[in-house]
């Protein structure tokens, strides 16, 4: 008994931003969004990695690096299955390299696009999963963990979400074919690009409902918070699938590992630059920074959505409602990690300051960019990688010596309809995108809430 007790001391356990008193473990959070006083959850203590580990992790597959990492936070789950769901995971079948002579750790392969004067400026390519987003890379891992624990508890679970494109679909394809998962996803009518309608409308999947809303996608996202709400609903055990849940992006730690341990001169201060959104991303990397990857600098690149640019610069955190920009899977007014950034830097701005910058660039700065990386390198951006590129570029200027590397988070097939006018040029369809867009397309027809319910039976 004794011995079970002292054992439990090392479990992972977390803690609600607004303080909660419960310390919930990595499966009951799994499966719960937000925490019970409404805050977020994060870790209660940060694992350390040593330099000595970080050394032996050299050697490691992605899955064998992405284990090593995943089982200091999940340690409610035995090692032996927790290693089993990671390396179905992350295998370069689910995870296909799209684009052509990376075949090398081909999962997140690294890409140098400039070296002068002791720096040296690379890509890290996130958009190799099956919807060529990186949100891929935690949300298959996810449908895997949901499929595990609830089987394990002998319940089901019902996803019920809005998109506008790009989450719904990485939601969609991680949990197709998944036992007692069935997902709910709605998305405004005809608003969708052509692109993300086949991708998502031509799953056949009897666990997965796409919901095409008459309405915009403020009218979808209104619809699912009406029904989180909604007691008359509580017995279908609903959840969602946004970065609300911790679980959606610590998986997405693994590659800010995963790029250190292929970087050739170890001893340079690192710099990464996210594009980001909802930040949920960058928080992955504060995570492994506070583990003890040796990461120098983050830079978080926005578009002109930039409360967080804005608050950096007078310290004052104002939101305002969100503007369509070209990198429309960044239209965020209010990012909701922030708070947790806030907290994992005990909001202490100049703590703060010292690790983190944040730069906003205009729609047109980014398609000069997506154009003047063409021209240099022959490489062909989307607008999200190459405000990551910007940023990168910014902070380069006061960190002589670094190694900067920016996330590349889609695919530009994703975003055809800007890339190809940009860069005056046809994209090539990848083979797994062709069948997609010639397949069936189903979705079912809503116009109010009640119609939502009455599907939802
Ligand atoms: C979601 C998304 C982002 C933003 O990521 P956050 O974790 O929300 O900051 C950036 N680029 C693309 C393509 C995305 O889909």
């Amino acid at each position: 008994m004794a011995f079970i007790s002292l054992l439990k001391l090392f479990d992972m356990h977390y803690i609600s931003t607004r303080g909660h008193t419960a310390r919930p473990s990595f499966s009951e959070i799994l499966l719960g969004g937000l925490a019970p006083d409404g805050g977020l959850y994060l870790p209660l203590t940060y694992p350390k990695v040593s330099g000595a580990e970080l050394d032996a992790w050299r050697s490691l597959s992605y899955a064998e690096l992405a284990f090593q990492v995943l089982h200091k936070f999940a340690t409610d789950i035995p090692d032996a299955d927790l290693k089993r769901l990671v390396t179905s995971t992350y295998t370069a079948q689910v995870y296909r390299n799209c684009r052509a002579g990376d075949d090398t750790n081909r999962i997140t392969p690294l890409r140098t696009l400039e070296q002068a004067n002791g720096q040296q400026l690379l890509l890290q390519s996130l958009s190799n999963g099956p919807t060529l987003a990186f949100k891929d890379m935690a949300m298959q891992l996810l449908g895997n963990l949901f499929e595990y624990t609830l089987q394990k508890r002998g319940t089901e679970l019902n996803i019920l979400g809005a998109t506008s494109g790009d989450t719904g679909s990485a939601a969609e394809y991680a949990m197709r074919g998944k036992q007692g998962i069935r997902v709910f996803m709605l998305s405004p009518h005809r608003k969708m690009s052509a692109f993300q309608t086949a991708q998502m409308f031509s799953l056949q999947d009897p666990n997965i409902f796409n919901i095409a809303v008459d309405g915009v996608f403020d009218d979808c996202q209104d619809m699912v918070k009406k029904a989180f709400l909604d007691k008359s609903l509580s017995h279908h055990n609903l959840t969602s699938a946004n970065s609300i849940n911790i679980a959606r992006w610590l998986p997405q730690m693994f590659y800010f590992f995963f790029a250190y341990k292929q970087l050739k001169f170890q001893n340079r201060p690192l710099i990464f630059s996210c594009p980001s959104g909802n930040f949920g991303n960058i928080c992955a990397g504060i995570i492994a920074k506070k583990m003890g990857l040796p990461i120098e600098h983050f830079v978080a690149s926005t578009n002109v959505n930039d409360t967080v640019p804005r608050f950096l610069e007078r310290g004052n955190y104002e939101p305002k409602p969100s503007k369509a920009t070209i990198s429309n899977a960044m239209d965020v007014g209010n990012p909701s990690n922030f708070i947790r950034i806030q907290e994992m830097y005990n909001n202490d701005l100049e703590l703060f300051k010292k690790d983190f910058s944040s730069y906003s660039y205009t729609d047109e700065e980014t398609l000069e960019t997506m154009k003047s990386i063409f021209k240099m390198d022959g490489y062909i951006l989307e607008p999200h990688g190459a405000i990551g590129y910007l940023g990168l570029k910014e902070e380069l200027k006061i960190h002589s010596n670094a190694i900067g590397i920016f996330l590349e988070t889609a695919h530009p097939i994703k975003f055809l309809d800007v890339v190809e006018p940009a860069l005056g040029i046809k994209l090539h369809i990848p083979t797994q995108i062709e069948s997609v867009l010639n397949n069936e397309k189903v979705s079912k027809k809503i116009k109010s809430y009640d119609e939502l319910k009455a599907f939802l039976g």
